[in-house]
């Protein structure tokens, strides 16, 4: 026979915490509770797979439950000396919900079940109390007919209103024995009218039903929705607990809270609760009266006018204090505990780790691990990596009440305010000004890039999370929302149109939340970045258990100065192409593009060179000694040109030419599918005087630098897009022979690996060949994604987030790897690469190289380092010290 329900209670318990697949949550940390000899109201828990049952067997019950059940009733009322239904002591019982996630309030729970109206009168009689009964009674009523039977919660609640203003009262605590009876007389009535049914008295009947609707509640859509954004998978099921009742509404000396055995908002030692006297949970909840603080302490930091617990039940509390120091000792974490005190007796309800801010988390790990309590390890894999944005970047107040006026993808962290404008140009002139702007476009170019510096914050109706915008803001660390489709933008009649018909113009406030991904109407109030002590000592302990270096992807001084800061150990990705859109770099760019013989990108390349040089220089002094990937041009060349007549106008003019013939120009190197099309190293090999340019800068640079600091660059030289190894060997081969002409005419050689990047699913396949001449790899997952896939990495947000809601993918794979497909590339690339070279060295730079999943896949494939944009460098520290901790443990 299966065992359905699991006892406990006087001092011992059938189930354990570690059952909470099978208990539940709750249920598992009551019968630990009770194991542990804390004074817990006795009770049973029927297990998850009773759920399974349920849905499998067309929401019937297994009919060997029943004999489980009323086993366990036996031994609550032996426990208890009460009867469940008895005219003498009636046993009242609570059924609640418990999966083994926490689910808060997402499911249905039935208390003070067991009431009749018999039962009602006895409960009345042996309390001494008949005004508690009817009390108790109305509210079984409100919640059974509310869960069980489907009666919308509002009518009870005008009855009450009605009811409580002819007898002139304003609170509940205010009625009388039979004012309440008469209530629970126009309830009965109400359910019959609207019914047709009577309000069941038998109290088997009553807890059949409401076990029933409890297991029915897993699969309503308020905890469907709850599961899907949390991922918890469907088949896990609910628990339900069936336990003794005991009472927080019997007079003066009785009580019901809630606390937090530390602080939950600020991680600080110190109980943190509020409780309410003469009420039952629901009552807190409800927000109806306003609770008063658990300790004295708290009481005074809020300034509460009603007594703490600690003063006007000192015994209850002192015990109470006691518990939750044994609780928290004995979970080794920070506890959230339900209580309730019954005429001056403490009884423990539920206990589970607490919720926290990523501040609180942070604090309390540290402490803990002060404390003795917890390892190391502990705390770092206590710690939530892409929480640590929450301490990176200013943040919304989340006090603040919201008006969201659209929303899209969280493409960068972060909040910021300020000014709506249409274009990079008024971004600029703003920033001159002084004045604070949110750069708003369609979509984001290169040529944006300027506007995007001089912006608070870049929000984009189209794009996805590796558009240009998106990459570029997390790149810069600005806030950034992108695939905002429910905005629309009116650039042409300065106008901005939100949802709810909200219309912006020009000039107009808005807010980012691109942690979020929500644009909200005028000024936030925020909170700014405090990396305190406690972030650093943890982030200590992390660099000290990972075993994959974590570098950035950085193109600019001021990237590679922020990375640092953060903790990266060198540059994994340096994307040329984006010095190019600096100042007048970007005109010179465009001579090169459009000369028409070898003679013409010569003298255009000329003019770069000493510019590249100067940037190289100050980026390898900045990461002085550490490595440093710098990846030759890559984009297609027309992302460099103009697109609009009037901006090839404009060009035509700055450059003394006739549009006519820019326009021609532009046509020629026309590409239908540029991202497929010329570029990558297919542009070194049609023009490698480009590459020759490039290389020279890079060891002219790496000279000097290594000159000024005294110490020698950790040069790496990546080619992108390779999908053949002819293709390396060709830009290898100008790679080198610019070394060693630099290294003759300098007297200085500069050692140097040349290495290329994996973005083709052609070069992972034939990786054990390119490893012939490659000396490192570096998975571009953003392309090896778009390739492996065949879907267009800028236009996969019009439709992924479908794919999504119909479970077609789980998650976007360019936010996090696919590791079926693409991460199957990525072990053999690494495993054929390593077998012609073993010391090939390998990592990552595509944007998930900041994602914590993609980062335990990069652990298990064997990638020496991880790259990621500069604000993701401390999750990507925490999230590679926490994939390191799992192997260490599974092995
Ligand atoms: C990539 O493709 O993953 C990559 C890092 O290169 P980019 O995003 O510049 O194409
Ligand atoms: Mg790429």
């Amino acid at each position: 026979m299966a065992k359905w329900v699991y006892r406990f209670g006087g001092g011992t318990a059938e189930g354990r915490a570690a059952d909470s697949a099978l208990l539940g949550g709750k249920g598992a940390n009551l019968a630990e509770m009770a194991a542990l000899g804390l004074p817990v109201p006795p009770g049973m828990t029927i297990v998850t797979d009773v759920c399974g049952w349920y849905y499998g067997n067309g929401k019937t019950l297994p009919d060997d439950l029943r004999k489980q059940v009323l086993d366990g009733l036996a031994a609550m009322e032996e426990e208890t000396g009460r009867t469940f239904g008895g005219d003498t002591r009636p046993l009242l019982l609570s059924v609640r919900s418990g999966a083994r996630a926490s689910m808060p309030g997402m499911m249905d729970t039935v208390l003070n079940l067991g009431l009749n109206d018999e039962t009602v009168q006895a409960l009345g009689h042996d309390a001494g109390d008949a005004r508690f009964a009817w009390d108790t009674y109305r509210r079984f009523i409100q919640m059974y007919a509310d869960v069980v039977m489907g009666v919308d919660h509002e009518i009870f609640e005008e009855i009450l209103e009605d009811e409580k203003a002819q007898c002139g009262h304003e609170y509940d605590t205010e009625m009388s024995a039979v004012e309440w009876q008469h209530v629970v007389s126009r309830y009965k009535e109400m359910i019959e009218e609207e019914f047709g049914e009577v309000f069941p008295q038998d109290p088997h009947e009553q807890l059949w039903k409401a076990i029933g609707a409890v297991f029915a509640s897993w699969m309503n859509p308020r905890a469907v929705t709850f599961r899907t954004l949390h991922n918890i998978p469907a088949e896990w099921g609910t628990a339900v607990s069936v336990q003794a009742m005991v009472f927080g509404n019997l007079g003066s000396t009785s009580a019901t809270g809630v606390a937090f055995t530390r602080n939950p908002s600020t991680g600080e030692k110190s109980l943190y609760g509020e409780f309410l006297v003469n009420a039952q949970g629901e009552d807190v909840v409800a927000g109806i009266r306003t609770p008063q603080s658990i300790t004295e302490e708290g009481r005074i930091a809020t300034g509460g006018e009603k007594p703490s617990m600690e003063k006007l039940m000192p015994e209850a509390f002192a015990e109470f204090k006691a518990v939750c120091t044994t609780l928290e000792a004995h979970f080794r974490d920070m506890q959230d505990i339900e209580f309730t005190v019954e005429r001056g007796k403490l009884f423990m309800l539920q206990t589970r780790n607490g919720k926290r801010t990523t501040r609180a988390a942070m604090k309390i790990a540290v402490d803990m691990v002060d404390e003795g309590v917890i390892t190391h390890e502990d705390a770092i894999c206590r710690i939530e990596p892409p929480s640590l944005d929450q301490l990176l970047h200013p943040t919304i107040d989340p006090k603040v009440q919201r008006r969201v006026i659209g929303s899209g993808l969280p493409a960068s962290p972060g909040a910021a305010s300020g000014e709506i404008v249409f274009s990079s140009e008024e971004a600029i002139a703003a920033e001159a000004e002084g004045r604070k702007v949110i750069l708003v476009r369609t979509e984001t170019s290169p040529e944006d890039i300027h506007g995007m510096h001089a912006a608070e914050g870049v929000l984009t109706t189209r794009g996805g999370m590796t558009s240009h915008a998106a990459v570029v803001a997390r790149g810069m660390g600005i806030p950034c929302v992108v695939g905002a489709g429910s905005i629309r933008v009116d650039a042409r009649n300065d106008k901005l149109l939100g949802v709810g018909g909200v219309v912006l113009k020009r000039g107009d406030i808005i807010t980012l939340d691109g942690s979020a991904g929500q644009v909200l109407a005028g000024v936030v109030p925020m909170i700014q970045p405090e990396l305190s002590g406690d972030f650093g000592r943890l982030m200590e302990w992390a660099d000290k258990c990972r075993r994959m270096d974590v570098r950035t992807n950085a193109d600019t001084p001021q990237d590679a100065r922020a990375a640092r800061a953060f903790g990266a150990e060198g540059i994994g990705l340096c994307r040329t192409e984006h010095m190019f859109f600096e100042g007048e770099r970007i005109h010179v760019m465009r001579e090169m593009i459009l000369a028409e013989d070898e003679a013409g990108r010569r003298a255009a390349l000329d003019k770069l060179l000493p510019m590249q040089r100067s940037d190289f220089i100050e980026l390898f002094s900045i990461m002085s000694g550490l490595p440093v990937t710098i990846r030759l041009l890559d984009p297609p060349l027309h992302e460099f040109l103009p697109k609009t007549e009037a901006e090839i106008a404009d060009v035509a003019e700055a450059m003394g030419m006739e549009p006519g013939f820019l326009a021609r120009r532009i046509d020629a190197i026309h590409e239908f599918n540029p991202m497929m099309g010329h570029r990558g190293c297919r542009l070194a090999i049609s023009y490698p005087e480009i590459a020759e340019m490039q290389a020279r800068a890079i060891f002219e640079a790496a000279d000097a630098a290594a000159a000024e600091t005294g110490a020698p660059v950790a040069l790496e030289i990546m080619v992108p897009l390779v999908g053949l190894r002819a293709e390396l060997d060709y830009v290898k081969g100008v790679i080198d022979r610019v070394a060693a002409s630099v290294a003759e005419e300098t007297g200085n050689a500069t050692a140097y690996l040349a290495g290329t990047m994996i973005e083709l699913p052609r070069a992972a396949l034939r990786a054990h060949v390119i490893a012939e001449t490659a000396e490192f790899f570096s998975f571009g997952t953003n392309d090896l994604t778009q390739t492996t896939f065949g879907i267009s990495r800028d236009d996969a947000a019009t439709f992924i987030p479908t794919y999504q809601r119909k479970g077609i993918i789980e998650h976007d794979p360019f936010v996090s790897l696919d590791f079926e497909g693409v991460g199957e590339l990525i072990q053999l690339a690494a495993e054929r690469g390593r077998r012609t070279r073993s010391d090939l060295k390998l990592g990552i730079c595509g944007e998930h190289g900041g994602d914590p999943a993609s980062i335990s896949f990069c652990e298990d494939a064997g990638l020496d380092y991880v790259s990621c944009s500069p604000f993701r460098v401390p999750i990507a520290r925490l999230a590679a010290a926490q994939a390191a901790i799992r192997v260490r443990a599974s092995t």
